[in-house]
């Protein structure tokens, strides 16, 4: 028998975020991961504490962003690679109203961190932005593929990886701990997204799930160093490729790509640009939204050192480090979750 602290099933940004609780207290633990129903690989990378669509800052976001900053610099030094590039993001203002409140936003105090309040003129030729940009100052994006590769190397050389479904049927709860195989742990942490809808413990009415879809263009003449944010997020990624998007689809759990969101992607993608383009490939990814829009984090009542780590929506990159801190803090140290985020909410 092997025994360790923590078995975590789940490799996303919320394994990681846990993971590096883990090492930093010095537990021992194995994660299991298949690599399946990934949302970060997926996801647009991007680190934004701001709802740009009505200029608000996002739901705890000054809490998130000032441990989730330190965090990503950290885990850069331990896996000596750039996680976190800072970026700002450029949203294209539609007219002067949207000029006007953007200036008043800028000016709140939970937004005067994050926003700039002097409006840039568009000098890019290829951009349509009459009334030009409102600039987030504080934001930035990882690459979430390049992490998600390096981290799951590291844990390979440690030999804490096991790259294969989690069954649940074969957990076994034991009186003070469980066992899985041959492996025994105090507790057992499913990060698992989206893929918690075929988990038996988790609470399924807590999840909704928010399929995302994605183009990867190419455009020569875009020649756009910042994120670019109007009716979608075009994302640099280098070598005139961008990731433009996402598409948002409530209850859908299926991976495929469809012919619907390219063409919705292209229309709008039209509205903000006017340079030529080509697709070069198409993703798709589901959110792990909740019906509630709250992350889902803690124990159940039956069952205290099964534990879930869940229900970052559309923000896992800010939001997963501080979430992570408040779930190791609860199991460990029995300090109470807040009860906005608290699973139990959904039993
Ligand atoms: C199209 C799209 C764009 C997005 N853009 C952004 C963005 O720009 N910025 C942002 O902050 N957020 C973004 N998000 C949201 C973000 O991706 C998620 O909030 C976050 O990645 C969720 O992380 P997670 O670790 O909970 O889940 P996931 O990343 O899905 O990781 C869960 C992992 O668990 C594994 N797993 C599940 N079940 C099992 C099992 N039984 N056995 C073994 N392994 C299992 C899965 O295969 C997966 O690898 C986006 C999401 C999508 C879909």
């Amino acid at each position: 028998m092997q025994n360790v602290d923590y078995i975590i099933v789940g490799l996303g940004i919320g394994g990681v975020s846990f993971c590096e609780q883990l090492r930093k207290h010095n537990k021992s633990f194995i994660v299991f991961d298949d690599g399946k129903n990934i949302s970060t690989v997926v996801s647009g990378g991007v680190f934004n504490p701001v709802v740009l669509k009505r200029f608000t800052a996002a739901w705890n976001a000054q809490e998130y962003v000032d441990y989730a900053l330190p965090f990503y610099e950290v885990l850069s030094e331990n896996l000596k690679i750039p996680v976190l590039e800072n970026i700002s993001i450029f949203r294209i203002l539609k007219n002067s109203e949207e000029q006007n409140n953007w200036t008043v936003a800028s000016d709140k105090k939970e937004l005067q961190h994050f926003l700039t309040s002097e409006l840039i003129k568009n000098k890019n030729p290829s951009i349509n932005a009459d009334f030009g940009f409102g600039k987030v100052a504080v934001s930035g994006r990882i690459s979430p593929s390049h992490l998600l590769r390096t981290y799951r190397e590291q844990l390979q050389q440690e030999g804490r990886l096991i790259s294969e479904s989690f069954d649940h049927a074969k957990l076994q709860q034991r009186e003070d701990h469980i066992s899985y195989n041959t492996i025994s742990a105090k507790r057992i942490v499913f990060a698992e997204g989206a893929g918690a809808v075929h988990n038996p413990f988790f609470p399924k009415a807590s999840l909704v799930g928010n399929k995302g879809e994605y183009l990867i263009i190419e455009a020569q003449e875009l020649q756009l160093k910042e994120i670019l944010k109007g009716p979608l997020f075009v994302i640099p990624l280098g070598g005139n490729l961008y990731k433009v998007g996402a598409t948002y689809s409530r209850n859908d759990f299926s991976l495929n790509t469809t012919v619907a969101a390219k063409d919705h992607i292209v229309a709008k993608l039209e509205q903000m640009i006017h340079c030529k383009f080509n697709i070069v490939d198409q993703i798709a990814g589901i959110r792990p939204t909740t019906k509630d829009r709250r992350p889902l984090l803690g124990v159940l009542p039956e069952s205290p050192n099964k534990a879930f780590l869940n229900g970052f929506g559309t923000r896992g990159i800010i939001m997963a480090p501080f979430l992570s801190k408040l779930l190791y803090e609860y199991l460990e140290e029995s300090i109470e979750l807040p009860k906005e985020v608290d699973i139990g909410r959904f039993t």
